[in-house]
């Protein structure tokens, strides 16, 4: 792909309106566009980023057994009534009148309608756990959204949802989903730790946040250094290991200032083990019980003739806040460096020619070598413009491709001037360039 025939706006300059570096980048390479406050236009390099995270998302959710849904953005207030959240939602909650002055409003999250949507179709506890999930869009008035898509109004998110026969099969659930989580943010390359935290408007009893380190996060974080070395390997899907699992992460103390006790943390965290930073909360995972399952009438057939509600568990990831996290995580904002990680890059490699009005041959060997990478699956970006060296280096630095090619009067015969960005550049053989990166592709 030629830059040149992109939608892609870059600016010289950090625009001035942003105050952190991930909001600052997305607007600088014109990956979104504000419409109106906390509401943003995905343009082509941003929303090419989201779907690649929601592919990864996705993927792990299947891998659990969940099955995809997709539910309405707007809603009917009469689920909401039943519930009780109707009222206690309060200003968050986007309301809308239809021409038939029917009470409507823009989904903040789906726990009411996905009950809705169970109650109707199961009654036998035969079919349970049932695991939904949803990727749709969600509206939260907040009173005041900032930081570009980290806190904006309308917001991309995987949301799920677990039905369960008792107590003890929804903590299954439950486990199933929280290494799912762990799963999906290290295919992304982040360090997401999981945090006690408190439930809010869900309501219920257990909750985790995962929070990833960032300076300019929201989220205040007490926690034990250790954690950051546990790591899960081939965790199977059976109850018992998963319990241990999430058990080996409890084991240290790590919560959000929420659920932050002095007293506490300084008993169970020797000093030095002690962190306090900030941190950016990409997940969020509820076990609720039949919280709404009893307003709303959604029990199942138990084995001995018996019913009961159906015991229910709820699991955000918040897809579009992603793509800023990662760049929190990744962007270099003193060099005005951007590496994504390979498995979301918009771009695998990227091939900057030299190229002058009167000498276009640098192109040419662009795009041979361009097709070469092409037939292999790998995403290119090519810089087909006039401009000197140096800008154009800058350019390719922000879109942030992990790999570049460089190609100069002299690139001549087999070896090519490749670079992994952040690293010193090499000479390498095309054909071992497509390994490398292929291999790279792979891991993920
Ligand atoms: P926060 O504490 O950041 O306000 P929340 O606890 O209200 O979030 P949840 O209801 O747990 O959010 O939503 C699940 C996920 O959706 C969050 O972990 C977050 O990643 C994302 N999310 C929530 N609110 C926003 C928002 N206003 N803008 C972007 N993403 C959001
Ligand atoms: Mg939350």
């Amino acid at each position: 792909m030629y830059i040149s025939k992109l939608f892609l706006p870059i600016l010289k300059n950090n625009p001035s309106e942003a105050k952190i570096k991930s909001h600052q980048l997305m607007l600088r390479v014109g990956m979104i566009k504000q419409s109106s406050a906390g509401i943003y236009s995905w343009l082509p390099l941003g929303f090419k980023v989201m779907k690649k995270i929601e592919k990864i998302v996705r993927e792990e959710q299947n891998k659990i057994g969940a099955q995809e849904i997709l539910m309405p953005t707007i809603q009917s207030s009469e689920i909401w009534k039943e519930s009780g959240r109707y009222e206690d939602y309060g200003e968050e909650m986007l309301r809308i009148k239809d021409r038939q002055n029917r009470e409507m409003l823009y989904g903040p999250t789906n726990e009411e309608l996905v009950t809705d949507i169970f109650r109707s179709s199961i009654k036998s506890y035969k079919s349970l756990p049932q695991l939904l999930y949803h990727i749709q869009w969600k509206f939260r008035d907040e009173i005041r959204p900032r930081f570009g898509i980290m806190r904006c109004r309308e917001f991309y998110m995987k949301d799920a949802y677990s039905f369960d026969v008792s107590d003890d099969e929804a903590l299954f659930s439950y486990n199933k989903f929280f290494l799912s989580y762990l799963k999906t943010f290290n295919r992304l390359d982040l360090t997401a730790i999981p945090m006690a935290a408190d439930t809010g408007p869900i309501g219920g009893n257990l909750s985790h946040e995962f929070i990833i380190l960032a300076e300019t996060g929201e989220s205040k974080i007490f926690t034990d250094k250790r954690i950051f070395d546990l790591s899960i390997k081939n965790e199977k899907l059976e109850k018992k290991s998963l319990e241990n699992m999430r058990k080996k992460y409890e084991n240290y103390y790590s919560v959000t200032d929420e659920k932050f006790n002095k007293e506490e943390f300084e008993k169970k965290v020797l000093s030095e083990n002690r962190l306090i930073t900030k941190g950016i909360e990409v997940g969020h995972i509820f076990y609720f019980g039949d919280k709404y399952s009893k307003s709303m009438g959604a029990s199942v057939d138990l084995s001995g003739g018996k019913k009961d509600f159906v015991k229910m568990g709820s699991y955000g990831i918040g897809v579009s806040r992603l793509v800023g996290a990662i760049i929190e995580a990744k962007y270099d904002d003193k060099q005005e460096v951007m590496k994504w990680p390979i498995s979301i890059a918009p771009y695998d490699i990227s091939i900057i020619p030299m190229i002058s009005k009167n000498d276009s041959s640098a192109l040419e060997k662009a795009n041979n070598i361009a097709t070469e990478l092409q037939n292999n699956k790998i995403e290119v970006i090519i810089d087909d413009t006039e401009e000197n060296f140096s800008s154009k280096i800058k350019k390719m630095n922000l879109i942030g491709a992990p790999y570049q090619i460089i190609i100069g009067k002299q690139t001549d015969g087999d070896l090519i001037e490749f670079k992994e960005v952040g690293k010193d550049s090499q000479n390498l053989k095309l054909k071992d360039i497509i390994k490398l990166i292929i291999e790279q592709k792979a891991k993920n």
